[in-house]
């Protein structure tokens, strides 16, 4: 094993992957999505400025009828009431893509509801402009990184893990990071090999490297032994049964734990039979889009929601609404702020920001015509949360069928994931049903968080801690007669499924990439489908 260097740190247990070292540079600090108004006007006015471009280009190629209607999308994009309307905006804190779509909406809704047929016609020009403009302002996607590297960094951020194609394999080697991070977890849904904690150490791009998922084992130049035994270990674990199944017939009996998967990302379950699950427990939507355009983008969400319920094919799809802020700060939410995992997040930043939350609740809405939608709430701490959110989607149900859109109306759950919530769950008349998110709630009870290496072993330890609580407010759902299942990482791991299921729980939702062993312990135990 000579010049072999050789690092052990935590690993994600998804096997090992070698490959070529891609050291990653320092990342830029995120801009933030309401930091800088000045910085949002630009923003905003590049953005018009290009979609006006890419109009007048089209309309010199174009028929004069197609013409009439490039002039009108022109004009009304150099409209300067519409500009000072999102300038208004900007000036009260939306970022550039909140700011323009609220100044839309009132002149789409206006055309909508026109009597005269033409003018409502002109309700899709205006949808055309609003969305043009949108993606205009998605921005630069971060620098990708070639296929079948191994990803060499201090951390890596989700977005990153999302952008990069891991279909030709690959692995990630962190010298910080810790395994209940929200990249572990997205490398864990996916089967991507991940040793975190490996300390710091200076390595060459291009090097050849081992990373072992399974021991937290990083070889620098690794010899051929070292991957033989790595190999024949793969080998001789346990054989699982391929998960597949036959679609269409429901999967559990009565009695039998329910399982579902947790997905972030239509990558997740693309090479996964629906039949094989229960449905999504849990849609990571913060995951499914990439921009702060994005979460103005209804149309965009409206197709991302539709292809997860084509993929269920009946079974249902658990979407929890953005969980934005705390370790997740896309579009610059949570960053500005001194103690973020405390902070403005989850529900209450969506309902501090109205307009992404109805965007949100539209799109969902409008896909729960097509399947069996149930919305989660992120962050839940008080009843009133819930309470505002479900008369915000009544509101724009009513709306959305005023306009003669399909829609559905879900089942409206919250995530118990602060421990206020879970203490207090019998006041929670107002959900439907209840999801555990043990990552959240694991630190905040222990009061270690769950990004931090260092303080990793508390947050193990507080596990009888969360057992005990787990219990109790399993005992309590019971009593309200609302089903409680649980979402978070607990669930997928052996040693704490027994106390999960003498506890009551009959749901579980695990990364796809762990439905094969859970269904096997399901089934050594007599609880399987
Ligand atoms: C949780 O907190 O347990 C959970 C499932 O949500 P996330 O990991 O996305 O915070
Ligand atoms: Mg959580």
């Amino acid at each position: 094993m000579s010049g072999a260097l050789r690092l052990q740190g935590q690993g994600n247990g998804c096997g090992h992957a070698t490959g070529p070292a891609h050291v990653a540079e320092e990342p830029l600090s995120p801009h933030g999505g309401r930091a800088s108004p000045s910085l949002e006007f630009e923003n905003l006015d590049r953005a018009i400025a290009g979609s006006v471009a890419a109009l007048e280009t089209l309309m010199a190629a174009t028929d004069p009828d197609s013409a009439d209607i490039l002039e009108f999308q022109i004009e009304m994009l150099r409209d300067p009431v519409i500009g000072e309307m999102a300038a208004e905006q900007i000036g009260k804190g939306q970022n550039a893509a909140f700011a323009w779509v609220a100044a839309l909406e009132e002149y789409i809704a206006g055309f909508e509801q026109s009597e005269d047929e033409d003018i409502r016609a002109r309700a899709a020009d205006m949808i055309d402009i609003r969305d043009r403009v949108l993606r205009a302002l998605e921005g630069i996607p971060a620098a990708d990184f070639p296929a079948g590297s191994i990803f060499i960094g201090r951390d890596m951020a989700p977005s990153l893990f999302l952008a990069h194609d891991w279909t030709d394999g690959g692995g990630i080697a962190l010298e910080a990071g810790s395994t209940a991070s929200h990249v572990a977890l997205l490398a864990r849904a996916r089967g991507v090999p991940m040793a975190v904690g490996i300390g710091s150490f200076s390595v060459e791009s291009a090097t050849p490297v081992l990373v072992d998922g399974d021991s937290g084992l990083v070889v620098v130049h690794p010899n051929n032994a070292d991957i033989a035994a790595l190999t024949a270990a793969a080998k001789a674990t346990v054989e699982i049964a391929p998960v597949f199944e036959p679609a269409g017939a429901p999967r559990s009996p009565a009695g039998a734990v329910e399982l579902l998967v947790n997905v972030s990302g239509i990558a997740d379950i693309r090479s996964l039979d629906a039949g094989a699950c229960d449905g999504i427990g849990l849609l990571r939507t913060e995951f499914l889009i990439s921009s702060a355009a994005d979460l103005a983008n209804e149309e965009k969400q409206f197709q991302l929601y539709c292809e997860m319920v084509k993929w269920a094919a009946g079974r249902p799809v658990t979407v929890r609404l953005f969980d934005l802020g705390g370790d997740k700060p896309l579009g610059g939410f949570g960053v500005g702020e001194r103690n973020p995992f405390l902070g403005l997040r989850g529900i209450r930043l969506l309902l501090s920001m109205p307009v992404m939350l109805r965007i949100q609740a539209r799109a969902l809405l409008r896909a729960a015509a097509f399947g069996t939608i149930k919305v989660l709430l992120p962050m839940v701490t008080v009843a009133s949360e819930v309470e505002d959110t479900r008369r915000l989607f009544e509101e724009e149900a009513a709306g959305l069928a005023q306009r003669h859109i399909a829609i559905g109306m879900p089942a409206i759950g919250m995530m118990v994931e602060v421990p206020a919530a879970a203490i207090m769950l019998d006041t929670f008349e107002q959900a439907d049903f209840f999801s555990l998110g043990t990552n959240d709630l694991a630190q905040y009870l222990s009061a270690a968080a769950r990004d931090n290496l260092q303080v990793a072993d508390l947050h193990r330890q507080a596990a009888p801690a969360l057992l005990r609580l787990i219990a109790q407010t399993v005992a309590v759902a019971q009593g309200m007669g609302k089903p409680i299942g649980i979402c978070g990482d607990l669930a997928g791991q052996p040693e704490h499924l027994s106390s999960l299921i003498a506890s009551g729980i009959r749901q579980i939702s695990v990364a796809p990439s762990q439905l094969a062993a859970v269904k096997t312990m399901l089934a050594q135990a007599g609880m399987g489908g």
